[in-house]
Protein backbone atom coordinates (compact mmCIF):
# COMPACT_ATOMS: atom_id res chain seq x y z
CA UNK A 1 0.00 0.00 0.00
CA UNK A 2 1.17 3.72 -0.60
CA UNK A 3 -0.80 5.49 1.49
CA UNK A 4 1.79 7.60 3.05
CA UNK A 5 3.16 7.83 -0.67
CA UNK A 6 2.31 11.80 -0.23
CA UNK A 7 4.20 12.56 2.89
CA UNK A 8 7.51 14.10 2.08
CA UNK A 9 10.46 13.36 4.62
CA UNK A 10 13.25 15.66 4.25
CA UNK A 11 16.29 15.18 6.15
CA UNK A 12 18.45 18.13 4.79
CA UNK A 13 15.84 20.85 6.04
CA UNK A 14 18.27 22.72 8.54
CA UNK A 15 20.37 23.80 5.37
CA UNK A 16 17.86 25.44 3.89
CA UNK A 17 15.67 28.68 4.52
CA UNK A 18 11.82 28.26 5.30
CA UNK A 19 10.15 29.20 2.28
CA UNK A 20 8.21 32.46 2.72
CA UNK A 21 5.97 32.21 -0.55
CA UNK A 22 4.34 29.18 0.07
CA UNK A 23 1.07 28.87 0.65
CA UNK A 24 -0.14 26.98 3.71
CA UNK A 25 -3.70 25.45 3.41
CA UNK A 26 -2.95 22.78 5.98
CA UNK A 27 -1.35 23.09 9.48
CA UNK A 28 2.54 22.84 9.93
CA UNK A 29 3.06 19.69 10.78
CA UNK A 30 5.18 16.70 9.62
CA UNK A 31 5.76 13.10 10.61
CA UNK A 32 8.37 11.76 12.28
CA UNK A 33 9.19 8.69 13.81
CA UNK A 34 8.55 6.76 16.93
CA UNK A 35 12.15 6.02 18.82
CA UNK A 36 11.21 3.18 20.76
CA UNK A 37 11.76 -0.11 20.55
CA UNK A 38 8.14 -1.45 20.24
CA UNK A 39 5.86 1.64 19.22
CA UNK A 40 7.33 2.11 15.42
CA UNK A 41 5.39 4.50 14.28
CA UNK A 42 4.81 7.92 12.62
CA UNK A 43 3.79 10.31 13.97
CA UNK A 44 3.11 14.14 13.22
CA UNK A 45 4.58 17.08 15.45
CA UNK A 46 5.05 20.35 14.43
CA UNK A 47 7.59 21.31 11.62
CA UNK A 48 9.77 23.26 13.33
CA UNK A 49 9.91 21.02 16.35
CA UNK A 50 11.14 18.10 14.55
CA UNK A 51 13.94 20.26 12.64
CA UNK A 52 14.65 21.47 16.10
CA UNK A 53 14.88 17.79 17.33
CA UNK A 54 17.25 17.12 14.30
CA UNK A 55 19.44 19.65 14.87
CA UNK A 56 19.58 19.84 18.30
CA UNK A 57 18.34 16.62 19.57
CA UNK A 58 15.55 17.94 21.62
CA UNK A 59 12.40 16.03 22.25
CA UNK A 60 9.45 16.80 20.44
CA UNK A 61 5.87 16.23 20.92
CA UNK A 62 3.22 14.85 18.64
CA UNK A 63 -0.28 15.40 17.86
CA UNK A 64 -1.07 12.53 20.41
CA UNK A 65 0.54 13.47 22.98
CA UNK A 66 3.55 11.57 22.83
CA UNK A 67 7.12 13.26 23.70
CA UNK A 68 10.01 11.56 22.68
CA UNK A 69 13.12 12.64 20.53
CA UNK A 70 13.03 11.40 16.71
CA UNK A 71 16.28 10.11 15.00
CA UNK A 72 14.99 7.55 12.48
CA UNK A 73 13.69 8.46 8.48
CA UNK A 74 9.76 8.33 9.36
CA UNK A 75 8.82 7.30 5.57
CA UNK A 76 9.83 3.66 7.00
CA UNK A 77 7.11 3.43 9.59
CA UNK A 78 3.45 3.26 9.36
CA UNK A 79 1.20 6.48 10.06
CA UNK A 80 0.22 6.49 14.25
CA UNK A 81 -3.57 6.19 13.78
CA UNK A 82 -3.74 8.57 16.11
CA UNK A 83 -1.90 11.47 14.88
CA UNK A 84 -3.72 10.49 11.84
CA UNK A 85 -6.46 11.01 12.93
CA UNK A 86 -6.28 14.54 14.80
CA UNK A 87 -4.09 15.52 11.59
CA UNK A 88 -7.37 15.02 9.34
CA UNK A 89 -9.28 16.92 11.88
CA UNK A 90 -6.84 20.04 11.53
CA UNK A 91 -6.99 19.85 7.59
CA UNK A 92 -10.79 19.77 7.85
CA UNK A 93 -10.47 23.35 10.07
CA UNK A 94 -7.63 24.37 7.84
CA UNK A 95 -9.60 24.53 4.95
CA UNK A 96 -12.84 25.91 6.14
ZN1 LIG B 1 1.15 9.60 17.30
Amino acid sequence: MTGTASISATDTTEHRPAPATTTVTEPDIRPVTDDGDHDRFAHYTRRADANRAYVEGTPVRALCGKVWVPSRDPSRYPVCPECAKIRERLRKRAFN
